[in-house]
């Protein structure tokens, strides 16, 4: 787990004032400077820190409020965690409408990053799913926000990075599922053209897609990697969650490089096994935290991920071309995310997920040489049209999240005059 006031790429390194929130009719704690509500961290780059000011920690707001079995809608405390959630609902026959990568995240980081799923393409964010929620601002002021009241600051607040105020709690609807399983099948795809082929047969028929890229692939295995669609289980049937296990220990260098990253690619290409699956839902899901602490591998730099989104309309070239860029530059991750967004209307002003394909990727954190390669990268998703996820950055520019979110202004007056953050410094005063 990381320590409360770091973020999940372990870069920037921040140091503020940390002050746990406990009860949700509290008024907010003194602090001096600026203010952050941070949830469990798991923003990779610096969107969740405030350095030289105040997080106000809220896994203490940790209550689930009320349930509805008619409905399966849920009120709970803004920092509960979905893994909480899941443990609560599955059992009793309901699932989160939408999840991302790892179950590790609290509802008020849900909401300010309105965080997507591998399906997207049939619900869109979580945000969408929010009926209402309560925001406490730092002149103490308490308001409840849903599309049918003070509706401007419910649309800044989804997406809107924490900037306008702590959420103290949220309301949204669960689904219906018929247990822990989840109908799997894997396939493999030997090139872009091939993916976007199955992503489109896939959706239809497939609640969830999703596909990793082999990112170090060059030549005949260039664009190849493996698809995986699912639905939900039809049967009730217990089905075990696999064992976790942790990263012992931060080594003193990265283990991901040039040479470990193509030996894992190639064997997880060819040694992963084709075909359909029943399994639990939190490998489908949550690969990545089957190994606690895994963001130490990296070692001590950290790491940097680079999520972006391009337009469908150059979704193909544009892929194709930041991925012989990364290849080029013997660097990269070993799971590399591509999945297809739909046009559904954004829930947030500042929403990242829109229509077009999105690739994500994790980098060691090798200094000038990694963020050169990112603007680089940069360059390709302003000329597809694209846009960078504020969630997982460390280093945009000022002028390049003015491109990607050309409404950013929309936010202003809704942002608490006292909230800020590491990333809101950055991309205003660059
Ligand atoms: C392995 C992994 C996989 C991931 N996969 C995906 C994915 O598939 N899709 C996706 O969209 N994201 C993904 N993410 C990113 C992650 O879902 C988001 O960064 C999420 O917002 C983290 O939530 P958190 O509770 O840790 O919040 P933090 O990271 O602590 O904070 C995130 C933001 O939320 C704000 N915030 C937190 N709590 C509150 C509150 N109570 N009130 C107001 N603002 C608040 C913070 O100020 C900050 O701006 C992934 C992250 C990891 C580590």
């Amino acid at each position: 787990m990381p320590a409360p006031g770091a973020s999940w790429g372990r870069y920037p390194r921040a140091k503020q004032q940390i002050i746990p929130l406990h009860w949700r009719d509290a008024p907010l704690p003194e602090a001096t400077g600026t203010l952050l509500a941070y949830g469990n961290g798991r923003s990779y780059g610096d969107s969740c820190l405030n350095d030289g000011g105040t997080l106000l920690h809220t896994r203490g707001l940790n209550r689930l409020i009320d349930f509805d079995p008619a409905t399966g809608i849920l009120r709970c405390e803004a920092g509960v965690l979905f893994s909480e959630i899941l443990a609560f609902a599955v059992p009793r026959g309901w699932f989160l409408p939408v999840v991302p990568g790892t179950r590790y995240i609290t509802v008020g980081g849900a909401i300010a990053n309105d965080v997507h799923g591998k399906n997207h393409h049939r619900a869109g964010t979580f945000g969408e799913h929010v009926s209402c929620f309560e925001l406490l601002r730092s002149d103490g002021s308490r308001t409840v926000c849903s599309r049918a009241v003070n509706t401007d600051l419910f649309r800044a607040t989804i997406g809107g990075l924490g900037l306008t105020g702590v959420i103290t709690w949220a309301e949204f609807a669960l689904k219906r599922v018929p247990g822990a399983q989840m109908a799997t099948e894997t396939l493999r795809f030997h090139g872009l053209p091939e993916f976007f082929r199955l992503s489109a047969q896939s959706e239809a028929d497939h609640e969830y897609t999703v596909a990793w890229i082999d990112c170090s692939g060059s030549g005949r295995s260039f664009g190849r990697g493996l698809f995986i669609r699912a639905n939900h289980g039809t049967s009730s049937g217990t089905i075990a969650p696999p064992r976790r296990l942790r990263m012992p220990f931060t080594p003193p260098l990265s283990l991901v490089n040039r040479s470990t990253l193509r030996a894992f690619n190639a064997a997880y290409f060819h040694g992963s096994r084709q075909g359909h699956a029943v399994v639990h839902y939190e490998p489908y899901f949550f690969p990545l935290d089957a190994i606690a602490d895994w963001n130490r591998m990296y070692g001590p730099r950290g790491f940097l991920q680079y999520q972006c989104v391009v337009a469908p309309a150059n979704a193909d070239s544009a892929v194709a071309g930041l991925l012989q860029r990364i290849a080029a530059s013997g660097t990269g991750s070993f799971l590399a995310v591509l999945k297809v967004f739909s046009d559904r209307p954004a829930a947030g002003i500042l929403s990242f997920a829109r229509a077009g394909t999105t690739l994500a990727l994790d980098f060691p954190n090798r200094g000038a040489p990694t963020l050169a390669l990112l603007e680089q990268l940069d360059d390709i998703v302003v000329a597809a049209g694209g846009a960078v996820y504020p969630a997982k950055d460390a280093r945009l520019k000022g002028a390049r999240f003015r491109r990607y979110f050309p409404q950013w202004e929309q936010i202003l007056p809704h942002v608490d005059p006292r909230f800020s953050s590491g990333f809101w410094r950055r991309v205003r005063e660059t």
